[in-house]
């Protein structure tokens, strides 16, 4: 049977560090509501992306426990962690195949149609219609060339389309062109409805669409508040 998560993310007393000797999360606890959208920043360093690779169970806590719905993850089914808990990370936005296989990596068994109407959900369709083979275009081929924002979008479309109750996102650092910006911003805010998100964010314009905004300082939140009081 499948598992459906509702997206209720917390951490309770959670120690980690990469080695013995360096501690970077030294008591963290958390509490995210299933549903909300959470911005996290912070200078580099931090802890942001280590908090995101123990949600999406890269590493595991040294003490304490990170729970979904109030399951241990080092509880869960890897198949139904999978499902439940995707991160979309600026390093591996595509891979070498199609835009169809790239859309639907995390939903093999994918339609074209559902494929498409992902695509279109997040507002990609446009250009992807302009690429030379359209959804068969090779993206790694000449002519199949896109740019960081056409990135970023199908790899919303991806995240769409494998629907996890818990979205992780890591936001690209690249700069954009305006139009670019306002469609990446119209499909985040298409793609974080109605899931938990938690977004190392890097734009204003992101941090002002979260619920809840975290600012962190070495491995500890010293901010925890609506992006209207900061
Ligand atoms: P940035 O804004 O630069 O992405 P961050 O807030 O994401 O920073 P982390 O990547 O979580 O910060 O790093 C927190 C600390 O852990 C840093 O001191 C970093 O050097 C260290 N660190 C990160 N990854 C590793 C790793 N794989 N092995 C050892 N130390 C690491
Ligand atoms: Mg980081």
């Amino acid at each position: 049977d499948l598992w459906e998560a509702k997206g209720h993310v917390r951490f309770d007393d959670v120690e980690f560090g990469y080695a013995a000797d360096r501690v970077i999360l030294p008591d963290f606890s958390l509490d995210i509501p299933a549903g909300q959208t959470i911005a996290l920043v912070g200078t580099t360093g931090a802890g942001k992306s280590t908090l995101a690779k123990l949600v999406s169970r890269f590493y595991d806590p040294t003490a304490g426990a990170v729970t979904l719905d109030g399951v241990d993850l080092r509880d869960l089914h890897p198949k139904d962690l999978r499902r439940a808990i995707v991160m979309v990370t600026q390093e591996a936005y595509l891979f070498s195949g199609t835009v169809a296989d790239n859309i639907a990596l995390g939903k093999p068994d994918a339609t074209l149609e559902e494929i498409r109407a992902a695509a279109r959900a997040v507002g990609a369709d446009t250009f992807i219609d302009s690429l030379p083979d359209g959804y068969d275009t090779d993206v790694n081929k000449r002519g199949g060339r896109v740019s960081a924002g056409q990135r970023q979008l199908i790899s919303f479309a991806r995240a769409f389309l494998a629907d996890p109750a818990v979205l992780i996102l890591d936001e690209a650092t690249a700069s954009l062109d305006i139009p670019s910006e306002r469609l990446i911003q119209d499909a985040l805010q298409t793609l974080l409805a109605d899931r938990t998100a938690i977004i190392i964010a890097h734009r204003l314009s992101t941090v002002a669409i979260a619920d809840r905004v975290l600012v962190m300082e070495h491995g500890r939140i010293i901010e925890d508040d609506a992006p209207a009081a900061l």
